[in-house]
């Protein structure tokens, strides 16, 4: 069924990729890009002018008219301005297309309207977007047209990063150099560079869009911010890998095809565990590109999900009562000639320079949690992380089995002399081979776990961009081999030193090791115990920016000044409170103009109906009176509620931006939220269907 997808021909087809470059390019130009595109430095204008103009052929022959730098500002997704080729017009009246070097490494984006955190005051709005080569270049076909798109940076007048980008492109070098260091320790002469692996797994709903346009929520928020949960939610375990029905089917391929041709390897696909989620997951890329690859990823997912009559709901918690949405952000650092540093090997007891880079990670984690867990906080978050679903907020680290006996072992000896090994699991069945398993079983609820060459990290939101999180990654690591390389490089015997240096470290740190089910309560009590920091809220994990060890980090090795983390800090207590007080005032207008007239309605249909029983001769009528009854209590409630969050909204409204009022959001408006949800909630369960004024939980989830 379906026309035939031919991958290999169309996987990269509208990517200024490798290939194309080598065709197009004069040899010196290609030469020079790939020069700095490995190893870094400047373009000169001739040379940009050169890819420039066969860049703009190429995209031309795709049929793009426009070109835009495509930046990633504070505002979590992507920003574009279209500029078309055409050239002012000839005498003749016909136009020319151009593009030139200095259109396609810089762009002067009036910045003002972003983000910025008061680096940069608004009159002053002089921002700067610039080519980062290392990310290819791509044309993208929509209802626009086609539209070549340039990956840049994007930074103010004076240098500032305004961006996820450009911190995310610092801390990719930040960790080469300490990770290189760290080879040649161990004798490795060879590798040249190590860049930070990254596969980013997407989760997302898709809903029917005419029901979605019947939402007012949705529309304005992205969650539903009413809701009742329908007779059946997730507890059948019947969706997670369960048969994907057509119409979601048809849509997969569509945007497999889609993000292939954007050279996206898109690879994994499944219907996660609540109803109607699902999840999409490309194949690991250099981090900067996986960032990169995850922008287009959500941008397609939405885009061909209209062209299917259904919306995709990116947020973290769409619906209250069934599981939310996440990103997990797979990690690992390889070499330029293929070497995994995660990679255990057979014997990873014996695996010397393993077990240092393991160690060091466990420490960074350790030592930065707070960073890392604010590295995925954002309002939407809030609703999953320590509300007992995936992963707790408390940092902990899974090792499996394997690592955990040997981390044991070094702690109490100093050496490891053994590693227990995968073995063979029988099947029990004859025409089912038996397999060999893992060293390592899985453990779904940490939320840093080691997956046998890689670390997952589970916590980032589904709308989120995982910029941030593989900044503090690749910072927070590279600052430990760094101590480390300190330490070791002097050493005068480097394997007792190392020996040394492991056990003390792990010692120091593996309270930040954790096995079991982390979803427990009583492993709330245990990591208070163990003095991990359980930080709840977005507003709970904004200041770990600025802790003055964090800040010193990253002025240290160059990833963020302390203005721009200064700046950013700004920017979440803002971005937090204009997130609630636009899913305050969607409540507010949902609640008083659609919920609670349809209520009024239907208490004046069940007071008729009492009054004409009655009238009739039938004095029986408890069934309408009760009904009447709860409803109209229920009601009173609503609008008391409704009054009070009214309320709270303007002294919020009224004060000044920064913690004080982003913590205001957080403790007050969003209890006063949670109380108009909950008796509107309940009315939803008895009033009339027919009257309900949008479609509910159940049609939404089981009617896609
Ligand atoms: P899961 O079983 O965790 O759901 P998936 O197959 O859905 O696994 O996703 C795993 C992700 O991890 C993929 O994007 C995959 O490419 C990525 N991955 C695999 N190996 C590495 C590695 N060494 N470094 C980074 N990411 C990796
Ligand atoms: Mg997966």
């Amino acid at each position: 069924m379906g026309d035939f997808v031919d991958v290999k021909a169309i996987f990269g087809e509208n990517v200024f990729n490798d290939t194309v470059m080598q065709d197009r390019l004069p040899k010196k130009v290609y030469k020079k890009l790939k020069t700095i595109i490995s190893e870094g430095g400047e373009l000169d204008l001739d040379t940009a002018d050169v890819i420039a103009h066969e860049m703009k052929e190429w995209a031309v022959e795709k049929g793009a008219t426009h070109y835009t730098h495509w930046f990633l500002p504070l505002t979590g997704v992507t920003a574009e301005k279209h500029d078309a080729f055409i050239t002012s017009p000839l005498p003749t009246g016909k136009v020319l297309l151009s593009f030139s070097g200095k259109e396609l490494i810089k762009g002067e984006p009036d910045a003002s309207s972003f983000p910025s955190g008061g680096l940069r005051a608004t009159f002053e709005a002089r921002g700067y977007t610039a080519w980062d080569c290392t990310s290819p270049a791509f044309v993208r076909q929509d209802a626009a047209g086609a539209t070549l798109c340039i990956p840049t940076a994007f930074y103010s007048y004076t240098g500032e990063a305004l961006d996820q980008k450009t911190p995310l492109l610092r801390s990719m070098e930040v960790i080469n150099q300490q990770s290189l260091r760290l080879l040649r320790l161990f004798g490795n002469t060879e590798s040249t560079k190590v860049t930070p692996s990254v596969g980013v797994e997407q989760e997302y709903f898709l809903v029917d869009a005419e029901k979605f346009l019947q939402r007012k929520d949705l529309i304005y928020t992205g969650r539903t911010l009413f809701g009742a949960m329908p007779p059946k939610g997730q507890e059948l375990d019947d969706h997670y890998f369960g048969t994907i029905r057509q119409r979601i089917a048809g849509f997969m391929k569509h945007v497999n095809t889609e993000l292939w041709k954007l050279g996206v390897s898109s690879k994994t696909q499944h219907n996660e565990v609540a109803p109607a989620q699902h999840e999409l997951a490309p194949i690991f890329a250099e981090a900067n590109i996986a960032v990169d690859h995850n922008q287009i990823i959500m941008q397609t997912l939405k885009r061909v999900a209209c062209e299917h009559g259904m919306k995709c709901l990116l947020h973290e918690k769409p619906f209250a009562g069934v599981n939310g949405s996440g990103k997990h952000n797979n990690w690992s650092l390889t070499t330029d000639d293929g070497i995994n540093l995660l990679e255990p090997g057979n014997t990873p007891h014996r695996n010397l320079q393993f077990l240092l880079v393991m160690t060091c990670i466990i420490e960074a984690v350790d030592k930065h949690a707070g960073l890392l867990r604010e590295s995925a906080a954002d309002p939407g978050n809030d609703h999953r992380l320590g509300a007992n679903e995936a992963p707790p907020a408390i940092i902990s680290i899974f090792l499996g089995e394997q690592m955990q006996n040997v981390v044991e072992q070094l702690v109490s000896k100093g050496t490891a002399t053994s590693s227990p090994e995968g073995g063979v699991l029988e099947s029990g069945v004859k025409s089912v081979p038996d397999l060999y398993k893992d060293a390592t079983d899985r453990n779904r609820t940490s939320p840093f776990a080691f997956t046998g060459n890689k670390f997952e990290f589970r916590m980032v939101g589904s709308r989120d961009s995982v910029a941030d999180a593989n900044v503090v990654l690749n910072t927070i690591v590279a600052e430990a081999f760094c101590k480390a390389c300190d330490t070791l490089e002097p050493a005068e015997n480097f394997e007792e030193a190392l020996h040394d240096y492991i056990k003390e470290v792990l010692d120091q740190h593996q309270r930040v090791i954790f096995n079991g089910n982390g979803y427990a309560e009583e492993w709330v009590a245990e990591a208070e115990r163990r003095g991990l920091p359980n930080i709840r809220s977005m507003v709970e994990a904004i200041p770990e920016l600025v802790r003055e060890e964090n800040v010193s980090m990253f002025e240290k090795y160059g990833v963020f000044t302390r203005a721009e983390l200064e700046s950013r800090v700004e920017v979440k207590y803002e971005n937090y409170a204009k997130m609630i007080n636009i899913e305050a005032k969607a409540m507010i207008d949902i609640a008083s103009k659609q919920i609670i007239p349809a209520v009024i309605r239907y208490t004046k249909t069940l007071a008729d109906s009492i009054l004409a029983v009655k009238a009739a001769g039938i004095p029986e009528v408890s069934a309408q009176t009760e009904l009447l009854q709860k409803t109209s209590s229920l009601l009173a409630e609503a609008q008391k509620a409704l009054n009070s969050l009214r309320d709270l909204v303007e002294k919020a409204v009224a004060m000044q931006d920064g913690p004080e009022r982003a913590a205001y959001y957080h403790d007050e408006v969003s209890a006063a939220m949670e109380a108009l949800r909950a008796p509107i909630d309940v009315l939803e369960t008895i009033v009339d269907k027919e009257v309900w004024p949008m479609p509910s939980y159940g049609d939404l989830m089981f009617e896609v």
